[in-house]
């Protein structure tokens, strides 16, 4: 990584094309600080309740930024003149009550057991105990009209979201299988379950289906079964019968809103391409105040300044096209699960072999400001005009410092690598998960007032260089060799 950084800077003194200079120029020129640092001002005051997704407010941050690209001139993409691209989402609350009597063990909802999902049920059921409800551990198994019993994860260690994840694949299954119910019984000791139960016991949101945004399934619960005797007495037949009353399930259908623009490139065969530059604009709402008695999670850098990054690039793209055309997605709910960007990826808006390169922006923090934290960097071939463009602003691209955190995994860049175009996230400097960072990561002191402005303005200006570089490169960027995504963006592409 040193190398080619000290490759880039000399590239940058000796050989820089005299455009990158023009382009430089016209991006001091079009980006002011204080019309940018307003945009920024707006998104996180206090009035928008911190952007939650579940929340009202968000509609009008959704509705801030939609009026920025018109008026900068990105246009839609929708036939109706519209900048939303609306995402069904479903909520779902903790029921009233909720009580699992299984022989002489009564438990009770948030305090040994959570119930995840579903409608609320009533009565009395045989129980069936099957593995860790696998499609192999269902085989030969006849599960209708019974509650599925079967414990939680899978037989290899999993972090939380695999967790999570495992459990809705069980979930669907069991419910094709004609189960009245499904429970798993936990018995991990990491995450701990009163951390879990902080978690969970409180509104979730979900992508919603299509036709029936709804309907929520049968319930799925999480039992407290620590060191495993309730499973292994169910499954022993000692205990055949489960008693269940859950009431009171709340589930609402919600729609959140996608903001997408584009701004069509200049180069007759490359402006069917897209680079998308993309951010989320929710953030995590209100919480439990602070020390300063503050509940309002403003997220200005979770992610506001990644969001003005986006309604800049309107600005300037919009009066500088590029080569190939911009997409510009500011994604909903992905404070909820990524959700926003998840539907665009399975709903796209242009054809997703068209996108070439997303280059997300999002963030926790930041306690370097002599550099840019490009999570995903080393991954793909347009490594060296990241680091060119950073450069120019007196900054130099760095490597995610924390892999531990799988960041790259935590964000909307995901979705899209996912399906194989190469998408890595340009974040604010930072070189550890410290305390400098969690000071402000989630935190109610995520604020503008605290915010350097200084350094916001080369970080935004560096992401409208990189992404000018990518939209009008010769050659189209891929993943590096041997990457977990390069299979997936031949699949997408085409293998060349
Ligand atoms: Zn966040």
């Amino acid at each position: 990584m040193k190398n080619s950084f000290i490759y880039a800077a000399f590239a940058g003194l000796t050989l820089l094309p005299l455009t990158a200079m023009a382009q430089k120029t016209a991006i001091d020129k079009s980006i002011e600080e204080k019309e940018a640092v307003s945009h920024f001002r707006y998104l996180a005051a206090d009035e928008l309740k911190g952007r939650d997704a579940a929340r009202p407010e968000i509609n009008i941050a959704g509705r801030y930024i939609a009026e920025q690209f018109r008026k900068y001139g990105a246009s839609p993409i929708d036939v109706e003149d519209s900048y939303y691209q609306s995402v069904p989402l479903r909520l779902s609350a903790p029921p009233k009550s909720g009580q699992l009597q299984l022989g002489t063990e009564k438990l009770i909802q948030g305090e040994s057991m959570l119930v995840l999902d579903g409608k609320s049920l009533e009565g009395a059921y045989e129980m069936e105990v099957a593995g860790y409800g696998l499609e192999e551990d269902l085989e030969g198994k006849d599960v209708t009209g019974k509650i599925l019993v079967v414990r939680v994860g899978g037989p290899e260690k999993m972090g939380p979201s695999q967790l999570f994840a495992a459990g809705r694949k069980k979930l669907a299954l069991a419910q094709e299988k004609g189960a009245v119910a499904l429970i798993e019984m936990y018995n991990l000791n990491n995450p701990p379950w009163p951390l879990l139960l902080g978690y969970l016991n409180k509104p979730q949101l979900m992508l919603a289906d299509d036709d029936k945004p709804e309907d929520a399934g049968i319930p799925y619960i999480w039992a407290k079964d620590l060191d495993g005797s309730l499973i292994k007495s169910i499954d022993q037949g000692d205990i055949d019968q489960a008693a269940v009353a859950i009431n009171g399930k709340v589930n609402k259908a919600i729609t959140s809103n996608n903001i997408v623009a584009v701004v069509e490139g200049t180069d007759n065969e490359l402006k069917d391409e897209y680079v998308m530059l993309s951010a989320h604009y929710d953030h995590i709402g209100v919480g439990t105040p602070n020390a300063q008695g503050d509940s309002i999670y403003n997220g200005a850098r979770d992610n506001a300044v990644g969001t003005v990054a986006i309604i800049n690039a309107a600005k300037y793209f919009a009066e500088n096209p590029p080569k190939r055309s911009i997409l510009l997605c500011a994604w909903t709910a992905e404070e909820k699960g990524l959700l926003g960007s998840a539907y665009f990826a399975e709903h796209p808006m242009v054809p997703l072999d068209k996108i070439i390169y997303n280059l997300n922006i999002d963030n926790g923090g930041y306690n370097d400001t002599s550099i840019i934290t490009v999570i995903g960097l080393g991954r793909t071939t347009a490594d060296h005009l990241i680091y060119e463009a950073v450069d120019e602003f007196g900054l130099s691209a760095e490597g995610d410092p924390s892999p531990e955190q799988g960041l790259y995994d935590r964000s909307d860049n995901v979705n899209f690598a996912k399906k194989g175009i190469p998408a890595p996230t340009f974040s604010l400097g930072f070189t550890a998960f410290d305390e400098e960072i969690m000071k402000y990561y989630h935190q109610a002191a995520d604020q503008v007032d605290n915010f350097d402005m200084d350094y916001a303005m080369k970080y935004w200006k560096a992401y409208l260089l990189t992404a000018e570089k990518i939209a009008n490169t010769d050659e189209k960027p891929n993943w590096e060799k041997g990457d977990k995504y390069e299979e997936a963006g031949k699949a997408l592409y085409g293998d060349k």
